[in-house]
């Protein structure tokens, strides 16, 4: 747990969010400015920068995010009509906050390519 991390803070129930799922590695939690009409952001309780700053030893907790978004997609009911998630990669991308966040956005059509 990082003190001055938005969202380790979020994990830790520190700071309120909607929990959409929860489990000792993960946390789900609705995105507070949503960008589709589902848009839930899906962490690792670990706190970890950057997609970029993953090793090979944390080949495992890279795995489980993606199924874990999988998860979430599935009770949410975004399987049947589909779904995007989403990693931005520091500020350049729009990374705004620095804790591994898995954006799963569904509800609606989506375009391509993306802003
Ligand atoms: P990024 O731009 O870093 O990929 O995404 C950060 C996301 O976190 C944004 O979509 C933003 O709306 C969301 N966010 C920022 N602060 C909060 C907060 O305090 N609570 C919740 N639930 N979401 C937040
Ligand atoms: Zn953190």
């Amino acid at each position: 747990m990082v003190d001055e991390c938005l969202f380790c803070r979020i994990a830790a129930r520190e700071i309120p969010s909607t929990e959409i799922y929860s489990d000792d590695e993960f946390y789900a939690f609705l995105d507070i400015q949503p960008a589709a009409p589902k848009h839930i952001l899906v962490i690792p309780r670990r706190h970890v920068a950057r997609i970029c700053d993953l090793t090979a030893a944390d080949a495992g907790l890279a795995g489980k995010l993606i199924l874990t978004a999988n998860k979430v997609a599935a009770q949410e009911g975004l399987q049947e009509t589909g779904f995007r998630m989403v990693i931005n990669c520091g500020e350049g991308a729009g990374q705004l906050v620095f804790h591994v966040h898995l954006h799963l956005l569904g509800g609606r059509a989506m375009g391509w390519p993306p802003g």
